[in-house]
Formats: C-alpha cells, structure tokens, sequence
C-alpha cells in the first residue's frame, strides 16, 4: 500500500469525507486569521456596492483550504458557485461555455489556476477585465471573431505555485491571498470539529496529538483521525484515547514531527548520499526514486517549515535541528 497519508493533495478516500467536512461561512472557518479578516472587509464592500467581489488569487500547500475558501466565498456573497481546474479546460471554447452559462456575481473557481493553457488564458484576461470574451469562429480565411459580452463574475483562482504563474494573470487578480501552515490549536480545534460531525468524542491530548503530527494542514488532520477513530472503535472506546491515537500514528508510520517514510527518505538521502548537502533538487530526486514536482511542491515545504531543510544557490542542506530529529550524529565538516 502506498497510500500516503501526509500527502496534502486529494486522494480517493477523501471525496466522501470532504464535502460533509466542509464549513460553510466563514465564521465556521477555523485559523487563517489574516485571510478572513482581509475577506471579510471585502465581501462587505462588494456587497455594499451590490458589485460582484474583486477576482482572488487564493494560493499555498495543498489541504490548506483554498476550495473551502472559495466556496465559502459565493456563500458569503449569496451566488452560486462553479468549480472547474485549469487542466480541465483545454480550449478557448470550453472556457467560453462556462463563462456565458454563468449567472450574473457567481463565483468560478479554477483549481490549479496555473495550469491553464497558455492560449486559454489569454482569452480570460479581458474576460477577467472587462468582461468579454473574443473567440474565433471556423478557420482559414473564413474565420472570424466574435465577441460575447459576458456577466460580472467572480474568479477565485488557487495555485500551489503562485510563482508559476504568468505576470498578466496574477496582475488581474484584485486579492491575492497566502494560505499558511495551520497552528496547532487552530488544527486541533478542526479535529475537534470533525470527530463532532463523526459524532465520536475524542480526548483533547488526543486532539493535540493527531494536530501536532498532520503537518499544518486540515486534510490530514481529517484523515489521520479517520484512521485513529478506525482503532478507537475496534478497542471499543466511548471516547478516542491518547493511546489508540499513538498506535494508529505508529502503524501508519507518521513520526513525532508528521514525517512519513518518504520524508525520512528524502533527509536520509541527502544525510547519507551527499553528506547533508548542497545538493540539487534533480539529483535528490534521482536519488531517492520520487518526481522533482512532488518533493517541491509536497514535501519539502514542510520540511523548509519546520527548519530541517535549507535551500541555498548551490541546493539543498540538512540542517542541525533534522540530524537532531532523526537521532543521527553529524560527521565531517558542514
Ligand atoms: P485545498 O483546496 O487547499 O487543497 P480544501 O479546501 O479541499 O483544500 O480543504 C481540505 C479539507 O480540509 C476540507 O474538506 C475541509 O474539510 C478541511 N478544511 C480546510 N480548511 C479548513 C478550515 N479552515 N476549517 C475547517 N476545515 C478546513
């Protein structure tokens, strides 16, 4: 099985789990303290304008809580609210079928926003500006352009690599937010909050443990305690235990830190291979046997969080706190 559990992005067993996970308005929106009041200041204005909100640009980790966001947002302003990803539109065309069947204020959110291609994304900037969109019809010398007015509508763009993006798409963005790692305790109250909607009673320090070791985000907390309530059930517990909590973790090799074997692999590596480094992102990657993209994007921000991993000019190094952690002694000069 190799059924990543601190991996941030979607997985199967998650769809079920997400939506009746989902909170609804903002106020039920833990942590991101920042984002919300930001948001908040703005949904009002629009509102009070009866304008649709300003296009928002929400990027960050994966399992951060971007589509949550987004769907909070056309709640908030009371539209309706579209769902699509930047892969999933491949034409012009396809773009166009969305935009004109949109209501006037509805939200459109585009899942991977930096992953649109190229010729369909410049169709969106006057779509974005100015509403309109010019499409051509038919080809050769036939072929002619059409423009079509479109409604007000709202873009909520996310990315997990904001620097990914094409200057002239993020410039039409009016709000550009960051999603951070999540604090322990706002973690631990989404816990809290899940094993409620699971209706399954959990012990605070068993909140805070599974919190501690879901790696700042909401979508692995969820699924690390779907495992832990799994264990609980079976010992027959009225309320998931400290104990049942650390033997779920345990089999599910999630270390203290919320590591997993592909991020002791990762420090190990460049620990026993490049003697902590600097060593390039491709070479680590070769190395280990794991996609440049995944270690990027995945794991190492959570490492650069947590101060186990530096990146420098010359490539990645192992820092002190990371030999501490796994228990290995330092040799040779650094
Ligand atoms: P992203 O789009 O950034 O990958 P999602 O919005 O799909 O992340 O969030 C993943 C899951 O985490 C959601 O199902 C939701 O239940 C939960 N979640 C995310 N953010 C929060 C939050 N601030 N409060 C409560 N639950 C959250």
């Amino acid at each position: 099985m190799d059924d990543r559990m601190i991996d941030g992005e979607l997985q199967d067993q998650d769809v079920e789990i997400e939506f009746s996970l989902r909170p609804s308005t903002l106020s039920q929106y833990i942590g991101q303290d920042k984002v919300k009041e930001n948001l908040t200041i703005f949904i009002q204005a629009a509102k009070m304008r009866e304008e649709p909100l300003d296009h928002v640009l929400l990027y960050g980790p994966p399992g951060l809580g971007k589509t949550t966001l987004a769907s909070i947002i056309s709640h908030e302003m009371g539209v309706q609210f579209r769902s699509t990803s930047g892969p999933a539109i491949e034409r012009a065309g396809d773009l166009a079928a969305i935009l004109s069947s949109l209501e006037p204020g509805d939200v459109l959110f585009i899942d991977e926003v930096h992953r649109l291609p190229r010729s369909v994304e410049e169709v969106l900037y006057a779509a974005m500006e100015d509403f309109f969109i010019d499409i051509v019809i038919g080809s050769g010398p036939s072929a002619r352009s059409v423009r079509i007015d479109l409604p007000p509508f709202t873009l909520v763009g996310a990315t997990t690599r904001a620097g990914l993006l094409s200057a002239p798409l993020r410039d039409r963005f009016g709000v550009l937010s960051r999603l951070e790692y999540y604090e322990i305790k706002d973690l631990c109250n989404i816990v809290e909050r899940t094993a409620d909607i699971f209706n399954m009673p959990i012990a605070s320090e068993a909140a805070i443990e599974v919190a501690r070791r879901s790696r700042g985000t909401p979508r692995i907390a969820n699924r690390l305690l779907k495992r832990v309530r799994d264990i609980s059930q079976v010992k027959g517990e009225e309320e998931i235990s400290l104990e049942s909590t650390k033997e779920a973790l345990q089999m599910l090799q999630v270390d203290d830190a919320g590591l997993d074997h592909v991020d002791h692999k990762l420090l190990k590596g460049i620990i026993e291979g490049f003697h902590g480094g600097p060593v390039g992102l491709d070479t680590i990657a070769a190395t280990i046997g794991e996609e440049s993209q995944t270690i990027e994007e995945v794991y190492e921000p959570f490492l650069l969080q947590l101060g186990f991993i530096q990146r420098t000019p010359r490539g990645r190094v192992i820092t002190s706190k990371a030999y501490d952690h796994l228990g290995i002694k330092r040799t040779g000069e650094d």
